[in-house]
């Protein structure tokens, strides 16, 4: 039997809830499609500053690099908000990414047509979206030097390299030659040096994909694109921090920020995670959607280990689960048959992978 060894960091506020109900589907599908998973739990973030005093142990970053997968709950939390910044929850992901060479950040936004009236836009406008946001990771302005801040001035540096954009590229080229053949490179170009380099080489990559439509648009005009009519978009491509931005926009196209997931790959070994944080105004309280985990789980499943029947069983059961009425909170605002807790959507997608034939 195939087995697949898993790092398991579940991290703060909410973490814990959502990893326990990805697991909890993740061993059914297993035992389903005959395949064994290993799990082991490292701590990361505040969790692990409160054991050792700093966000990504050494032990949790050994772990990380000899597993066949990271399924990483969220991090972070007020408690440490007042550290320094390399003592801060985020710096430990912001490494375990840059470790792993993680540099691709992929982030599908789909409407579930179930939930197109749980969102704040109009629903004739979201029936059939279905974007993927690719975005760069591991570089930016995230991670730029020199960085810096004093009483009076602070500053960030955001540098690309031809190599970052051309990696990258490549992987939104080749995500939409097996979607709908488009990609929309989101910039700044008008105003930042880097985005003039990124429009450069996505140009010449684009050479090599000749079926594949390419189209630019500034940053400001993509937020705004993205409520006025998402279905023109395919394959987003943008860099680390316009990504993150947009892909919480495009999360509440979709209805809650609950329902997105994402894979950070490129190296040996991916990081499986929600787009959204800890929330720590919800947590311990029962109430969080882990559908965004337990669809990172699945997409675990179909990039690191190429289980993609086990993948797909757990996103037909999460649609059928919505297709059924069945909501967790922040989902339910006009047509639920139950608002369900939790652990509870958690035990009834796992029924419904149990039960699909
Ligand atoms: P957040 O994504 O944690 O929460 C934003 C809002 O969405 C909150 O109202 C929250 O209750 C809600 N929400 C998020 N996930 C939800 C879910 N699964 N179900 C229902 N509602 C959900 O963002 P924030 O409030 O800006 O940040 C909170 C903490 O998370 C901060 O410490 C931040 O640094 C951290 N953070 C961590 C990550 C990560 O671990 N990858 C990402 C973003 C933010």
């Amino acid at each position: 039997m195939k087995k697949y060894n898993i790092c398991v960091i579940k991290g703060d506020g909410i973490g814990p809830e959502i990893t326990t109900e990805a697991i909890k589907v993740l061993d059914t599908v297993a035992s389903k499609f005959n395949f064994d998973l290993n799990y082991e739990h490292f701590l990361m973030g505040g969790a692990a500053i409160d054991v050792f005093g700093e966000p990504l142990p050494e032990e949790t970053l050994e772990a990380a690099m000899k597993s066949d997968a990271v399924l990483f709950g969220a991090i972070g939390g007020e408690k440490w908000d007042n550290l320094e910044r390399h003592l801060r929850p985020e710096s430990g992901l912001l490494k375990l990414r840059k470790r792993l060479n993680a540099f691709a950040n992929l982030r599908p936004a789909i409407v579930f047509d179930d939930l197109a009236e749980a969102s704040t836009i109009k629903a004739e406008a979201l029936k059939g979206v279905d974007i993927l946001v690719v975005r760069e990771l591991t570089s930016g302005l995230y991670f730029g030097e020199p960085r810096g801040k004093n009483e009076e001035k602070a500053f960030n540096t955001m540098v690309y390299t031809k190599k970052e954009i051309e990696r990258i590229s490549k992987i939104a080229f080749e995500a939409a030659a097996k979607r709908n053949k488009k990609v929309t490179l989101v910039d700044k170009a008008n105003v930042l040096e880097t985005s003039q380099l990124w429009r450069e080489v996505v140009k010449e990559i684009a050479k090599d994909y000749p079926d594949i439509v390419l189209d630019f648009m500034y940053i400001d005009n993509a937020a705004m694109q993205l409520i006025r009519d998402p279905k023109q978009f395919d394959v987003i491509l943008t860099e680390n921090l316009f990504g993150d931005i947009l892909s919480d926009e495009a999360s509440m196209i979709c209805g809650s920020i609950g329902l997105l997931p994402s894979a950070s790959i490129g190296g040996r070994v991916g990081i499986f995670e929600p787009i959204h944080g800890s929330a720590p105004d919800i947590a311990g309280q029962g109430v969080a959607n882990p559908m965004a985990m337990i669809l990172s789980a699945a997409m675990m499943l179909k990039y690191a280990f190429n289980e993609i029947e086990a993948a797909e069983c757990i996103e037909k059961a999460v649609r059928n689960v919505l297709k059924d009425g069945y909501r967790t909170a922040d989902i339910s605002r006009f047509d639920a048959k139950e608002i369900c807790s939790t652990n509870e959507i958690g035990s009834i997608i796992s029924d419904y992978v149990n039960s699909d034939d």
